[in-house]
């Protein structure tokens, strides 16, 4: 297990620790130094001084390192899984689709970058471009901030920082307290056993090294909750430097009448417990139409009840979903869930913290909630799902918009075009038909959130890499004449002849192009 991060290279006179324990079992599984001010200005300045190199040789190569960098991980698969696992809780189901996860997106950025920062030839438009060529360039911002949380210890941070890395910028990342041991170990491995050029680095700590990052970079890329997305747009907007927000969510599945009701209670079990709920496109809540509500619930709570939980050995496979990464998140679980007893909800499965060591909560069920409560409002961030009983789909689409959040959302039908039509009046930024989660792992459509779920989007084809880009335009002459015909000294033959020539260019009929008709 690693206990020694990129800080430790050029360490603090005096590293404060974070031990990291494992959330299943409480023991400690290893520590990081917290990075302070001026660790975070030191290794900025490293990346800084490296990036330039990494830039200049071009998506092909930098994709050939990105592709060692996965061959690496295969060959540390079982390790790795095994870290992520140890410091989230999580199953080892859940923990080995961080990898899969990981996988595409270096695949996916490594040989796909090229054709996306080819440089674009623009037709020029108008009278000063006629002269001219029109090229669009992308160029890296020098520096990417990735701050991410604890939910994905190595899909997050490949998601974040891979685009950014194949666009030619260095990334200095920050994974979330909580889980910092994974991509620690992932950025060691980058140097010393990839070979990959100082352009990636990790640095660790809470919120004060995540602002330090904010203050040091030139673009941010930050996935987290929407209170701490607000402080990070504001500290950027400060600096003047954008950022891309990946946010909460309270993601809503919507099951018509007419749905297959055994696939979409498999899928809402799914969505909602992966990663014991720990997901930002969780399924956080679903309104079922009235003529099919008991039958979904019936099977909803057959199949709850059967899952497994608890933290399995390495490649077992052997339970469903694990435990809650900390304390203050199963606390907020268990609020909501309290609210909604309190104001009129049934436990129908769960409910509480099962009578075992670790950060555990039950796979939960609530039925007869309503808006009025905090799992129908707030992001509860766990294994709960909160079924409400819907008189028609205008009903559904009302209370799916009724929401501060619009990451994603899930409808089902067996009429696809019902589906369409419903899906095309809810207010998220992905849908899923007859499906959940599947939209979010597309990595050729954008992924974003809207309203107070996020700001900007996370993939989306070419966007993927070039929203780490800054444009640059550059224009030149296909005729090279010995002055431009409007620079000094102004002339009366040529101000007369750029306005007959502007008429002509641009009037819409004929007698305005001959300058008869003029219009005061
Ligand atoms: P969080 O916002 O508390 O922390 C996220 C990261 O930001 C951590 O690394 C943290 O140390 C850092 N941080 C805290 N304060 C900061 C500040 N002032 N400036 C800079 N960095 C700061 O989130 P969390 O509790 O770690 O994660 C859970 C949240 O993440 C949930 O709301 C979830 O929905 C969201 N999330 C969203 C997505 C998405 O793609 N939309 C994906 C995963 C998680």
């Amino acid at each position: 297990m690693p206990s020694a991060d990129f800080v430790n290279n050029s360490p603090d006179a005096n590293p404060r620790p974070i031990d990291v324990r494992c959330p299943a079992t409480g023991k400690l599984i290893g520590s990081v130094s917290v990075a302070e001010h001026e660790t975070v200005l030191a290794v900025a300045r490293q990346l800084r001084a490296a990036q330039p190199a990494w830039e200049a040789i071009g998506p092909t190569a930098r994709g050939r390192h990105l592709l060692r960098f996965l061959d690496w991980m295969l060959d540390n698969e079982h390790r790795l899984i095994a870290l992520a696992q140890s410091e989230s809780g999580k199953s080892w189901a859940d923990a080995s689709m961080e990898l899969v996860v990981a996988m595409e997106v270096i695949d996916y950025h490594a040989k796909h970058a090229s054709e996306f920062l080819a440089e674009r030839r623009v037709r020029p438009h108008g009278l000063t471009a006629a002269t001219k060529k029109l090229r669009v360039r992308a160029r890296p911002h020098q520096l990417v901030g990735v701050v991410t949380p604890w939910n994905g210890p190595i899909a997050t941070q490949v998601m974040d920082a891979v685009g950014a890395l194949a666009a030619g910028a260095a990334v200095l990342s920050k994974p979330s307290e909580l889980t910092p041991l994974t991509w620690t170990e992932c950025t060691r491995a980058w140097r010393e056993e990839v070979g990959g050029p100082p352009i990636l680095a990790c640095v660790n700590g809470g919120a004060d090294t995540g602002t330090a990052v904010v203050d040091v970079v030139d673009m941010v890329m930050f996935t987290g909750s929407t209170r701490t997305g607000r402080r990070v747009a504001t500290r950027a907007a400060e600096r003047l430097i954008p950022c891309s927000l990946e946010l909460g969510g309270k993601d809503a599945m919507v099951v018509l009448g007419d749905a297959d009701i055994d696939r979409a209670t498999g899928a809402a079990v799914w969505g909602a417990m992966m990663n014991s709920g720990q997901v930002c496109i969780s399924i956080e809540r679903v309104y079922v139409e009235d003529s099919v509500y008991d039958q979904f619930v019936t099977k909803l709570v057959e199949k709850v009840s059967s899952l497994r939980q608890g933290m399995d050995a390495p490649g077992a496979f052997a339970t469903d979903l694990g435990a809650m990464a900390s304390a203050a998140q199963l606390q907020i679980v268990e609020q909501h869930v309290q609210d909604a007893v309190a104001r009129g909800a049934r436990v129908l499965v769960g409910g509480k913290r099962p009578d075992r060591t670790g950060l555990f909560f039950e796979p939960t069920i609530l039925a007869d909630v309503n808006h009025s409560m905090m799992c129908m409002r707030e992001e509860t961030f766990g294994p709960t799902l909160p079924v409400m009983r819907v008189t028609s789909e205008t009903e559904a689409i009302r209370l799916v918009n009724d929401s501060q959040y619009g990451l994603s959302a899930s409808v089902w039908s067996k009429d696809v075009q019902r589906a369409e039509r419903v899906a095309a009046q809810i207010e998220a930024g992905t849908i899923d038909i007859n499906n959940v989660l599947m939209s979010a792992f597309q990595l050729s459509v954008p992924m974003g959130g809207w309203k107070s779920s996020g700001l900007g989007s996370r993939f989306g084809g070419a966007d993927s890499v070039l929203k780490y880009c800054r444009r640059q335009t550059v224009v030149s002459d296909r005729l090279r004449l010995p002055a431009e015909p409007h620079w000094y000294p102004a002339r009366p033959r040529v101000g007369r002849m750029q306005a007959r020539v502007m008429r002509l260019v641009h009037a819409t009929d004929w007698r305005r192009r001959l300058g008869l008709k003029r219009v005061r």
